[in-house]
Parts: C-alpha cells; sequence; structure tokens
C-alpha cells in the first residue's frame, strides 16, 4: 500500500491551533491587549465594531516591531518573549508560546501597521488565511496598530456559535475590565460602534477600580497589603453592606495576570462568614506578586487557572489578612485578630451588637406569599383547578384548604412524575402538621409518608405561572415605587440588562436608562409584590447570565425564569405557619407543581416502608 500519512499544510495547522487560542472575539481582544501590554505601551486603544464581527481594532504607543518580526510575529511559535524552556519559570511577560498571532492570522483578515521609534518608516503587512496579501513599508505612528477583520471568515462553524452582540461584546467588556484592573498604571480606551464605553487614564489600583465600577464603590473599599516572604498581597477588599447578589466584581490577580481561583475564593468568603447578607458575594480585588518560578502559568492558553507551588500557606496569609482588614475597619470584632493568622476564631453572633454591624435592609412588613390578584390562567386550566381564584380559607384546616384548591393528598405509593400530583382529602390533616425544615424544606405528612417540599423552587413555580400569565394575558401591571431607585452597573451587566429591557418591561418593570450604565426603576410587576426592586435586579441579571436556556425565541421565558428564581424567597428564611401554608397553596394551584421552571425536583414523598426501615 502506498505510504499514506502527510505533513499538514502550516495554514490549515495554525487553523486547527487557532481553535485553542481564539473562541470568540474578545480572545483576539485580550491576545492583542496583551501582546500590547508586553511592548511596553502606556497607552491602548480598543475600537470594537458589531462586537468584533466587523472589526477589532488594537492601537499602542509599544515598542512597535521591526519590519523582519513583523513578519516573523505570524509564524506559529515565534517569540521573542522565551529563548529555552527554564524561561518559562522567569517570565512576565503576559504571552510566551508565539501562538496568538499565527492563530489569528490563520482565521481572520489582518492588517498590521508598526514602526518603532528610532524608525523614520513603518511596516505595513497585509495577511489573510495565513497567506500574505502585502508587505510594505508605510508611515505610520510609531508602535502598532492591529486591525483583525472577517473574524472566523473560514471557520464557518466557529462564526454560527458566536452569541447575541450583547453577548460577545460582554465577553470582550470582561476581558478589558480584566487587563485594565491588572494594569491601572496603562491608559486604556474601549469604543464599541464609535460610543465609548471605557476612557481609563492611567493611575492608581483605587482610581482605576472606581472608574470601571463607579464612584459608589469608592467608600466601600477597605485597603489590603500584607508582605511576607512568600507573596506581597495587596488590593481592596468591598464592605459587606456593599456585597451584591451578583458575582462580577471578584477579582484575582498574580504578578498582574487576572485568574480564578475557587480555592482562594473560599478564603475570602470564609474571612466574611456571617458579616454577609444572605446570599451575596463581597466584591475584592487582590493583587498577588510573587517570584514566577513560585506559580506555573504553563497551562492551557485560554485558561486562567494557575498553580502556586505553596498554595495552602497562601490560602492562610490570604484569609488572614481579608480578617485583619475587616477587623481594623471595625467590620468584625477585633478579638480575631489579637493573634496574627488566628484564622479559625469562630465569630459569635451576639457580639455584633457591640461591634459596626453590615447594615441589612429588612421589611418586616414584606411577606413574599402575600397573594396578588391571581390571575386568570389559573381558571380554566384543566379540570383540577378551581374556576375561580382560590379564596383564603380558614388555614387551621387541611381539608378546607384543599377543597378550596380542588386538590386532594396524594395516593399512597404514588411518586412525583410529570403529570400534576393528583391528591387526595386526608381525614385528620391539620395545618399544625406542616413543618419547616432547616430554613428550606417543608414536611408534610400525606397518607403514604413524608411529602417533602423545596420551599424555594415552590416559590419559584409559583412566581413563575404568574409571570408568563402576565406574558399571554397581556396584562401588564406594574406597581410604581414612592420613590424610584437610580441605580448603576458595571459595563458589562448593563448590556446585558439593556438587552433585555422589553422583556421585562412587558412583564411589569417600569425600568428606563438613565445616563451611562444608570438605571432608574419607576415600578416593580404587580404580581411579584417586590420590597428590594434593585437587588431583584441583580440577582435576575446573575440567574440570566447562568441560564443556559439562550435561545432568541425563549427570551422571554429565561426572563421570566430567572425573574422567578431571583424573587423567590431565599433558603434560610424562615416562614410562619401561614406563610407554610399559603405556599402550599399556591404551589398546588399552579399548572405544574411538580418541577421548578428549570425542571428540578420540588417535592417528593419519604414513603411510610422507608422509616419502618430505618427503625429496625
Ligand atoms: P507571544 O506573545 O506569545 O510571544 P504572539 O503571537 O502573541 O506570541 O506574538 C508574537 C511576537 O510578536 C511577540 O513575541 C512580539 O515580539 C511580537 N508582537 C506582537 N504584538 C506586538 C505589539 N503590539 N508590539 C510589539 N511587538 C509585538
Ligand atoms: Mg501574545
Amino acid at each position: 500500500m502506498a505510504d499514506i500519512i502527510q505533513l499538514l499544510p502550516d495554514s490549515v495547522a495554525n487553523q486547527i491551533a487557532a481553535g485553542e487560542v481564539i473562541q470568540r472575539p474578545a480572545s483576539v481582544v485580550k491576545e492583542l491587549v496583551e501582546n500590547a501590554i508586553d511592548a511596553g505601551a502606556s497607552q491602548i486603544k480598543v475600537n470594537i465594531k458589531d462586537a468584533g464581527r466587523t472589526l477589532i481594532q488594537i492601537i499602542d504607543n509599544g515598542c512597535g516591531m521591526s519590519d523582519t518580526d513583523a513578519r516573523m510575529s505570524f509564524e506559529r511559535h515565534a517569540t521573542s518573549k522565551i529563548r529555552s524552556a527554564n524561561d518559562i519559570f522567569a517570565v512576565r511577560t503576559m504571552g510566551f508560546r508565539g501562538e496568538a498571532l499565527a492563530s489569528i492570522a490563520a482565521i481572520a483578515d489582518v492588517e498590521l501597521r508598526t514602526r518603532e521609534h528610532d524608525k523614520e518608516l513603518g511596516t505595513f503587512i497585509h495577511i489573510s488565511g495565513s497567506e500574505i496579501i502585502t508587505q510594505e513599508p508605510v508611515s505610520c505612528d510609531c508602535g502598532t496598530n492591529f486591525q483583525i477583520k472577517n473574524l472566523f471568515f473560514n471557520v464557518p462553524a466557529r462564526r454560527k456559535f458566536l452569541k447575541s452582540n450583547p453577548a460577545e461584546l460582554k465577553h470582550i467588556i470582561n476581558e478589558i475590565q480584566r487587563i485594565a484592573l491588572a494594569n491601572p498604571e496603562i491608559s486604556i480606551s474601549l469604543h464599541h460602534n464609535g460610543s465609548a464605553i471605557y476612557e481609563l487614564t492611567g493611575s492608581n489600583k483605587r482610581v482605576r477600580i472606581v472608574s470601571l465600577f463607579g464612584k459608589q464603590i469608592n467608600q466601600n473599599l477597605i485597603p489590603i497589603d500584607t508582605g511576607t516572604t512568600l507573596a506581597k498581597i495587596s488590593g481592596f477588599i468591598g464592605q459587606p453592606k456593599y456585597s451584591r447578589k451578583t458575582f462580577g466584581e471578584q477579582f484575582f490577580f498574580v504578578n498582574k495576570r487576572f485568574m480564578k481561583h475557587p480555592f482562594f475564593h473560599k478564603a475570602i468568603m470564609q474571612a466574611y462568614e456571617k458579616i454577609l447578607p444572605p446570599d451575596s458575594i463581597p466584591s475584592y480585588f487582590i493583587y498577588f506578586d510573587l517570584d514566577p518560578a513560585d506559580i506555573d502559568v504553563n497551562i492551557h492558553p485560554t485558561k486562567t487557572e494557575i498553580k502556586f507551588e505553596n498554595e495552602s500557606m497562601i490560602w492562610q496569609i490570604l484569609q488572614a489578612s481579608v480578617r485583619e482588614a475587616l477587623g481594623k475597619f471595625n467590620i468584625v470584632p477585633s478579638i480575631d485578630f489579637d493573634q496574627a493568622g488566628s484564622v479559625d476564631i469562630p465569630m459569635p453572633l451576639h457580639s455584633f451588637d457591640e461591634v459596626n454591624v453590615p447594615e441589612i435592609k429588612i421589611d418586616p412588613t414584606y411577606n413574599p406569599f402575600e397573594t396578588k390578584t391571581p390571575t386568570k390562567s389559573y381558571s380554566g386550566t384543566t379540570s383540577n383547578f378551581s374556576q375561580k381564584p382560590f379564596e383564603r380559607a380558614d388555614t387551621s384546616n387541611w381539608q378546607s384548604l384543599y377543597k378550596g384548591l380542588g386538590k386532594d393528598f396524594p395516593e399512597p405509593d404514588e411518586q412525583p412524575t410529570d403529570e400534576p400530583v393528583q391528591f387526595k382529602i386526608e381525614e385528620q390533616q391539620t395545618a399544625k402538621s406542616s413543618v419547616q425544615f432547616k430554613n428550606k424544606y417543608i414536611l408534610t405528612p400525606v397518607k403514604s409518608g413524608l411529602m417533602v417540599i423545596d420551599q424555594k423552587r415552590a416559590h419559584e413555580r409559583i412566581l413563575y405561572e404568574r409571570l408568563m400569565a402576565v406574558l399571554e394575558n397581556h396584562e401588564v401591571a406594574s406597581q410604581q415605587q414612592l420613590f424610584p431607585e437610580t441605580f448603576e452597573l458595571n459595563a458589562a451587566d448593563a448590556t446585558i440588562l439593556t438587552s433585555i429591557l422589553t422583556d421585562l418591561r412587558a412583564l411589569g418593570f417600569d425600568i428606563r436608562e438613565f445616563g451611562k450604565n444608570t438605571f432608574i426603576i419607576n415600578g416593580t410587576p404587580g404580581v411579584l409584590n417586590t420590597s428590594g426592586p434593585v437587588e431583584i435586579i441583580e440577582s435576575l441579571l446573575e440567574e440570566y447570565k447562568n441560564s443556559p436556556v439562550n435561545l432568541q425565541e425563549k427570551a422571554r421565558e429565561t426572563v421570566a425564569i430567572s425573574l422567578a428564581q431571583a424573587s423567590a424567597i431565599p433558603y434560610g428564611h424562615m416562614l410562619k405557619p401561614s406563610e407554610i401554608n399559603e405556599l402550599i397553596d399556591n404551589l398546588f394551584a399552579c399548572q405544574t407543581p411538580n418541577f421548578s421552571p428549570k425542571g428540578k425536583k420540588i417535592l417528593s414523598i419519604m414513603p411510610l416502608d422507608d422509616f419502618e426501615k430505618l427503625l429496625k
């Protein structure tokens, strides 16, 4: 048989390699801006058109390239940053693999203009699909100017996988945020379709954080500064009262490189234990500086995880620093900080009275289960449901409750299925027999055993059906705020919010853009009865971002699901007996009481037999 193995042409090899490095427009932005930083630029301009589909332009005032280097830079494994494998352990540049430009040139149209500071003329190169189209001298500014057009023109599969423009733009904004925070001394601007998203002048960390996240963060930043032989840790943590329900202001950097580090994140969360409002995440901007030999950055090119040689030691130092900073600002009892590194002393809750406790706003009159005018959707759905909106019956009596609903208790043996559970009246049930367990579950005896209801999922289902009814019946009711609330989001979240504003309005939000990344809420959906609209919007964005259902035609449903999740009563919330009953009532008035809007089980029955087995 003839020999069949052949070497792949460079263009094909590069295209395959590109799949690793360049996943989306944001990857191009990241690689090119990092190159500009490695080139010593003090000013970097990023211009984007159509979320990077049409154009990504990066202009820097760095060292520029000679004509030979300009040509070489597009070769695979061509780098000026390392010479031998050993150099990797001392590398302080962002790049060193020499893959990015070769990859980008394999899958796009690239125009490069570059000039060294001591040269009169620069070089122009046009390369497309790894093929040099033009190379000629050009007069241009010193530094480097890359224009990337027609991204993925020869990789249709990639192009198809790109998300909507707001989603892709959000990725770009996130990359710029990370790089801007890591390099506060560098001036960076980001323009999209001609309008400025960021115009950041070089300064210090604090000013950079404020210009990215808004003025209101300033007084909430608590500085951190710890120097040990292993590592220097600096930066800021946010006051507990400033913490939000959404991820987005949590950043770790090591030697000016953004990293994700779930383990270190835990160190911080533990340091904040018991002083955070429920379900919220503190902001932090933490910079580690250490010997490059003590970390391993030679991982997958697009991954942001970094291995530390002395991880557990650094974990301890980090947690102690965060606690110390919180202590200095009187946020936790200072008793914790008498001994350095005393990270394990539990904080007594009752001593909160004596210290400056973070403010947690609680509206004592707020009843999350208060039934707003039940909507039409409950009527005429299936014969199991009452034709009239269910009136609150005497809650001390299960029987009357379920009569009112036209629902009975489950048959013995019956396990929840996709079908709505069939209920049968159980004679001696009383309301008192349902209890809340761990502030998370509701336990209700039924004939065949013990029914366990997940309180949050149950409430999500109830709210979701109400919201969908609003959409279906076009009966938008907005509950006007007494005092309209203005709030500012980071640019990434603002983009998402803008893209779902119409859907939110259809659900009853009266919300408008009010300047750059700022919004004003005048009203909330009547069916929700919310007390903290801004918090709801923040959690909504978080749920929406993490929502897999991202199809365009399901956008409304996704927003409704996210909103239901965001507004549902959280775990850890104690319910009054009347609220427990209300929740159960409303759940079984739903069309699909068994499953949460995201398809998770709401309830299950532990059979009586199991109890007997337990005690054998
Ligand atoms: P790496 O950054 O890993 O070295 P790249 O493919 O990103 O690989 O870049 C290849 C080389 O091109 C770099 O090592 C550098 O010498 C040169 N280069 C890239 N971008 C710039 C720039 N903006 N200014 C000056 N030189 C650059
Ligand atoms: Mg690079």
